[in-house]
């Protein structure tokens, strides 16, 4: 009885109680709740339009544009592209013998356990059924230049200090390259997007890179820290405030961000749903130099998606490896966000589309998608609070 009273008094005045705990608006839940399923969903299915996107193309270069195009209509301040030369190494001599492997040990340092499926890279033009897209993905890459995109949000007190966000544009495979790595792209490029908005306000600046040629070896992220990272810090001209390259304080990539269907069975299929306790992994490198700054930036995002993501959970591993956060490791604090561990899980083939003809959109479901989603909010969130957003 006594129960039903308080009950019937806090229903009949829910406006009264609201106002005794009246509180500032959270502008990071609020940026959080300007990110939408159906939104991101189609950034990643216009990136799908150039096929496996392999860098050296005219696929490949026709997204570049297109990306380029997308960052500049959603009025991020400054779009800017970094120009390297790309050629691909001679192939090494046969050796004969070949050293064993300790097959037990996953790439990145981890160890490898349970069920594992063959992986590859997926080269037979004819495993693509669709002849539309085996047309698309025909031409193949040609040595020399190469292009990539980055657009920064510049902050308002502190301009010469940024957060890198990154994904890689490129791909391989015969298919779309839509979870490796337009899934990841697409998180960038809807990052951008809100963080562009003209009422959005942040004390230190953010840039937003795609970064090209990942898939031969990281090579797009390699030439940016080659070619900028002695200008970091730097003030040109003197006097203007302008900071082209602001001092990083940070480098977050995203590679691979739908798929967690769990552990192959013992026949090597995977399970046709994203798992109830699929996750977000959060990984840095602990052999890395900046391993422990690292470690706490892998927490700190841990934490904002305990607060912020509305779906899935994160985990946070020691052994980020094999894409475009490794070349800053040694040099900043730089972690991956991820569908699965890439060396003790993606390595093990828990995803049968990685580099495959299947790595296309319509492979893909809502919670599949959720998950990217669920990825981009962890991001958007954790990044939110290190630059210190507000909403005008
Ligand atoms: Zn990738």
């Amino acid at each position: 009885m006594y129960l039903a009273i308080v009950l019937l008094i806090a229903l009949a005045s829910p406006v009264a109680s609201q106002d005794t705990t009246k509180t500032a608006p959270d502008p990071v839940a609020a940026l959080v709740a300007r990110l939408d399923l159906e939104h991101y969903k189609a950034t990643l299915k216009g990136l799908t339009r150039f096929g496996d996107r392999r860098q050296g193309t005219a696929r490949n270069r026709a997204a570049v544009d297109w990306i380029e195009q997308q960052l500049k209509s959603y009025g991020c301040s400054v779009v800017s592209r970094l120009t390297y030369d790309y050629q691909p190494p001679t192939p090494l001599a046969a050796t004969g013998v070949r050293p064993a492997r300790d097959t037990t040990r996953a790439v990145g340092g981890g160890r490898s356990r349970g069920l594992r499926a063959r992986t590859g890279v997926n080269s037979d033009s004819l495993r693509q059924p669709d002849g539309t897209l085996r047309a698309l993905d025909a031409e193949p890459s040609t040595p020399g230049r190469r292009q990539e995109v980055y657009c920064t949000k510049i902050g308002t007190t502190h301009p010469n200090e940024m957060y890198i966000v990154g994904a890689h544009m490129d791909g391989i495979g015969w298919g779309e390259a839509a979870n490796d790595d337009g899934s990841g792209t697409a998180l960038v490029l809807e990052l951008a997007r809100i963080f562009a908005a003209p009422d959005v306000i942040t004390d230190r600046s953010i840039r937003f890179a795609l970064w090209n040629n990942e898939e031969t070896g990281l090579n797009g992220a390699r030439a940016y820290v080659e070619q900028r990272q002695a200008l970091q810090g730097r003030e040109e001209p003197a006097g203007s405030g302008r900071y082209p390259e602001p001092t990083w304080l940070g480098m977050i990539q995203h590679d691979m961000m739908l798929f967690d269907h769990g552990m192959p069975r013992a026949d090597g299929t995977l399970g046709p749903d994203q798992r109830p306790e699929a996750d977000v992994n959060i990984e840095f490198q602990s052999r890395a130099k900046f391993a422990d700054a690292a470690q706490r930036l892998a927490w700190l995002f841990e934490a904002a998606n305990e607060q912020y993501a509305t779906d899935y959970p994160a985990s946070v591993g020691p052994h980020m490896t094999n894409t475009d956060s490794a070349p800053f490791q040694d040099l900043v604090a730089a972690i991956s966000l991820r569908e699965d561990e890439r060396g003790t899980q993606i390595g093990s083939g828990w995803d049968p589309n990685w580099h495959q003809p299947t790595d296309r959109y319509s492979t893909y479901t809502d919670p599949d998608f959720r998950l990217g989603l669920n990825a981009a909010q962890t991001t958007l969130a954790a990044v939110a609070g290190l630059v210190g957003a507000t909403l005008k």
